[in-house]
């Protein structure tokens, strides 16, 4: 590998955040989602080795590194089998915003706790009525001018691992004191917060981490509660800063998700023998692989360029590379993975291969946390000019 694409300190992460996933493996994945449990255990092995927070601050515990090492863990232990999708939201998302734009005391009480894993932090904006356009948001903060105090009103959907998280920044609008335009402002809510309730949405995915709606009724929080200085002018760009590294993290994980499947079936296919050669040696077999295979690794290279791009300070640069890279890694998982299932013939839909599961769970990259339309859209407009049609 040479340092145009990683450098050798991330091929080094590479090859020890891989011998950790190995050591867990998907039969222990699999176990922890029948007994209804979390990762803990890898979640906490990964962080003593310092691979959690490998993209926070050094002040504040981290690794002083970028979203490229960061995806560099999440795709490794995807491959591995199990994939720690907290990542993406608590050190990426969270932990960014945090780190570029909270107080001193935000970061104090936030980011080491994210570094060395004691905690965690969901994300939340996606909302029943607004979906894919985030524009029509509802969920409104005003001010209590008595007591300072924010008080936030609205609902949620599909918010990940909230009951694990010890708080979620939620994207809520307040009123422009100049304008009287509704903008965006994040807040971090506490799990315990009064008024801020939430119900487990019944998934179909095999995952340790739950999807929730979450309701929040008049959630009254401290004015510090609010991201950044009391300047809420920041609050587009604060937001902006988080969703880079979101679709960075996602192309990581469809990436992992994308080489476990094609792992399996390449072994598989290299010694299932119905006629006198292995399956594998059938190109009907063979050149679906291949072409997944290609299609990975392309993906991949998008992905490094927009974590290049990200970690290097270009946000514009970055934000169109991680869009192409989230949908190209996307439709490079969903395609593996249903090569994958084929190659296993009857064995691709059994439990004990693992792999039929992974057909649903290689289209929530194609769906959050933008779907492949909306990126199809961005692509459409921003770099080609085209017209919109909405
Ligand atoms: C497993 C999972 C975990 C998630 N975790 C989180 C989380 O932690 N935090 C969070 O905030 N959200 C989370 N989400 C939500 C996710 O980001 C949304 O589901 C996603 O943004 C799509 O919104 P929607 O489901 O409302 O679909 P909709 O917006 O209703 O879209 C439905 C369909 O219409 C298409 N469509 C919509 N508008 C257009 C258009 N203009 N042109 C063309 N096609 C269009 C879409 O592409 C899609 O195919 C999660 C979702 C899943 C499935």
């Amino acid at each position: 590998m040479t340092a145009l694409i990683e450098t050798d300190e991330q091929t080094a992460l590479r090859t020890s955040v891989a011998a950790l996933g190995k050591r867990y493996g998907r039969d222990y994945f699999a176990q922890v989602v029948a007994d209804g449990t979390h990762t803990d255990a890898l979640w906490e092995e990964a962080a003593k080795l310092g691979y959690l927070g490998v993209n926070l601050p050094e002040a504040y515990g981290g690794g002083g590194a970028g979203i490229q090492e960061l995806s560099i863990v999440l795709e490794e232990l995807g491959a591995a089998g199990c994939p720690l999708l907290m990542l993406v939201v608590s050190p990426a998302i969270c932990g960014t915003v945090i780190a570029r734009f909270g107080t001193a005391e935000q970061k104090k009480k936030w980011l080491p706790g994210m570094a060395n894993g004691s905690l965690k932090m969901a994300f939340g904006i996606t909302e029943p009525d607004a979906g894919s356009n985030a524009h029509r948001i509802t969920t409104t903060a005003r001010r209590d001018a008595a007591t300072g105090e924010w008080v936030l009103t609205g609902r949620k959907v599909f918010i990940s691992g909230v009951d694990i998280a010890e708080a979620t920044l939620v994207v809520g609008r307040t009123e422009d004191a100049r304008t009287g335009k509704l903008k965006p402002c994040l807040f971090i809510v506490p799990r315990d917060a009064p008024g801020f309730s939430r119900n487990r949405i019944d998934m179909e995915i095999d995952a340790p981490e739950k999807q929730f709606e979450l309701v929040l009724d008049d959630v009254r929080l401290p004015a510090e509660a609010l991201v950044g200085e009391d300047d809420e002018d920041a609050g587009l760009l604060q937001l902006f800063a988080g969703l880079n590294p979101e679709r960075i993290m996602t192309a990581a994980f469809a990436l992992g998700m994308a080489r476990h499947a094609l792992g399996k079936a390449v072994e598989y296919a290299r010694i299932r023998q119905v006629w006198k050669e292995p399956i594998g040696a059938h190109q009907a077999i063979a050149h679906p692989l291949a072409q997944a295979h290609i299609e990975v690794e392309c993906a991949r290279l998008m992905t490094q360029k927009a974590a290049q791009l990200y970690d290097a300070g270009d946000d514009v640069g970055a934000g169109e590379a991680a869009n192409m890279a989230k949908y190209a890694a996307a439709e490079a998982c969903v395609r593996a993975v249903d090569q994958s299932v084929h190659t296993l013939g009857g064995n691709g839909l059994t439990r004990e291969y693992g792999l039929a599961a992974l057909i649903t769970a290689s289209r929530v990259a194609r769906i959050a946390p933008v779907s492949r339309e909306m990126i199809l859209n961005y692509v459409s407009h921003q770099t080609l000019g085209l017209p919109k049609s909405y």
